[in-house]
């Protein structure tokens, strides 16, 4: 029985078993690399809100 799949990172092929802990990346580096884009992704939305209240006050006079 094989599980092999796509790194969703570097495409390359790894295994969706038990083993590979890092799955579904083919190792930890591929994991970091999404786990970074996910904080990213985190930080512009918090950033946001805060922008948005500053340039809604000036209109209440
Ligand atoms: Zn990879």
């Amino acid at each position: 029985m094989s599980n092999i799949i796509y790194c969703p990172i570097c495409k390359n092929t790894t295994n969706l078993d038990n083993s590979n802990l890092f799955r579904p990346f083919c190792s930890e580096r591929c994991r970091l690399i999404d786990l970074g884009k996910w904080v990213d992704e985190k930080y512009s939305i918090t950033d946001k809100p805060a922008l948005d209240d500053e340039q809604t006050y000036p209109e209440v006079h």
